[in-house]
């Protein structure tokens, strides 16, 4: 197993920190809550995906391609982050996104104002039901009768390349655990695309580390969601030929904070977002990392840890989908 072979491009400056939330840990007497800021890897306004886009633009740029395509919702952090690497390895970059159940917003803030700031090529919308792949694929082919070449990128980045930035994770958190001298008993990370997720359980077993992860699912229930998650394991170990025994044991998913679907408020996250910015001053965002929290927060409150246990929480990002929706934090005057 030698997940080094892979070329990999760099958007971050060093590790992101590991903090201890003292003040959150105290506010919910259970376990040690510490967090790994992966809210501040490099790239425009970081998150989760500037791992995966690591090893993603290296494969690109290794293939000659000339513009990145790639897909998601409207808010997408992973469509932002695609558009920001293709900008820091002058590449271009053209995008197809689902329309949302409102519909479609021309103005819409968040991350949708940053993919026209940070200049994609093309923004194709298509109906919330639509499939991605073979619009991307068309317009691959538009390119291709152009004369250039276009590198496509999967949902969220979760295949078996991009699933390498989360083994490189995991083997991140292993060294600073050495260095701090506090193994993690817990990984607990929001879980959609499954590339992170997927990742951190192959880094934590190349390693043999006792490490175990937990994910917060954000869209899917569980069944569906674990058998996902095993699949991109199995597949991303087949390909860098890691040499373990892969069971269905390895992955565990938690699915009852999505509410009533992806990107659908529920007032457990309200709460969690709340507390994290008004004991720690971090801020998480209202479809992925405020579900897991809100995750975490039911876990510990119904028993789920021992109290020595070291708990880490993933912080995969998505500030800029805070700034969409202040009707949930902002009191209305009466
Ligand atoms: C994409 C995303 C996730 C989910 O990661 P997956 O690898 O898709 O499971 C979590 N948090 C944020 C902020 C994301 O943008």
């Amino acid at each position: 197993m030698n997940p080094i072979r892979y070329e990999r491009r760099r958007y971050t400056t060093g590790q992101t920190p590991i903090e201890k939330l003292e003040r959150l840990s105290q506010a919910l007497g259970g376990p040690t809550i510490s967090i790994k800021r992966d809210d501040q890897l490099g790239l425009t306004v970081g998150g989760n995906k500037t791992r995966k886009l690591e090893y993603l633009v290296a494969d690109a740029l290794k293939q000659g391609a000339d513009t990145l395509i790639t897909c998601g919702a409207v808010q997408s952090n992973h469509c932002r982050l695609t558009l920001a690497a293709a900008v820091r390895d002058g590449l271009k970059c053209q995008l197809v996104l689902t329309e949302p159940a409102t519909g479609y917003e021309p103005q819409a803030s968040g991350n949708h104002l940053l993919f026209h700031l940070l200049g994609a090529e093309k923004i194709e919308v298509i109906p919330a039901d639509g499939d991605m792949q073979p619009v991307m694929e068309k317009l691959a082919q538009e390119l291709a009768s152009e004369g250039r070449k276009a590198y496509l990128i999967p949902v969220g980045g979760s295949n078996e390349i991009g699933t390498l930035g989360y083994m490189a994770c995991a083997e991140e958190i292993e060294q600073q655990a050495w260095e701090t001298g506090t193994p993690y008993d817990y990984v607990v990370t929001a879980s959609g695309s499954a590339g992170t997720q997927a990742g951190l359980v192959a880094g934590f077993l190349a390693r043999h580390s006792s490490t175990q992860v937990i994910g917060v699912n954000v869209s899917r229930d569980r069944t569906t969601q674990e058998a996902k998650v095993l699949d991109l394991l199995r597949s991303t170990a087949e390909m860098i030929g890691l040499q373990s025994e892969i069971g269905a044991e390895l992955i565990s998913c938690e699915d009852r904070y999505v509410g009533p679907g992806y990107a659908i408020p529920t007032e457990e996250m309200v709460e969690a977002v709340k507390l994290v910015a008004q004991t720690e001053g971090i801020l998480l965002d209202p479809v992925y990392t405020g579900k897991a929290m809100a995750g975490l927060i039911g876990m510990i409150r119904e028993g789920r840890f021992a109290k020595e246990d070291h708990v880490l929480f993933l912080h995969t990002g998505g500030s800029p989908a805070l700034y969409t929706v202040p009707e949930l934090f902002i009191p209305k005057e009466s």
